[in-house]
């Protein structure tokens, strides 16, 4: 893995988080972008090597919305950016972590990405990402 890309960050509305985000890093929100097939709003920043990602549900189905009924808004996910994200998905799963997707899908901000179960990494959904060429 070559470095945290990004943490993702679940929270209940955009229009009040990006600018408290915003105000906190010191920097403006450079995109956001919506990614109907997994029930997500989202906006990027940049902090230095790695980015903060907002996430608000777009429905009630959506993974952010379930997470936040459970766990209320917080840390969702830690984005590692590897090299091949089809040769890290086949070396994890021969060690025993559980992966959330068989193959790659498209995710925010160019990126193909596959989710590791937290049940296997103490708790922490981890996101496989590697960018699209
Ligand atoms: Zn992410």
């Amino acid at each position: 893995m070559i470095r945290i890309e990004h943490l993702g960050i679940a929270v209940k509305d955009l229009g009040i988080s990006v600018p408290l985000y915003e105000q906190l890093l010191n920097t403006p929100c450079y995109k956001k972008e919506v990614v109907e097939t997994e029930g997500v709003s989202t906006a990027f920043f940049r902090t230095g090597e790695s980015k903060i990602e907002l996430l608000e549900a777009t429905n009630e189905n959506s993974p952010i919305a379930k997470f936040i009924n459970k766990k209320g808004e917080g840390i969702h996910h830690v984005a590692f950016e590897v090299e091949n994200i089809e040769a890290e998905m086949k070396r994890l799963a021969a060690l025993g972590f559980e992966l959330l997707n068989e193959t790659p899908k498209n995710g925010a901000d160019n990126k193909l990405v596959c989710f590791l179960h937290p049940k296997t990494t103490n708790g922490v959904l981890i996101e496989l990402c590697q960018e699209k060429k």
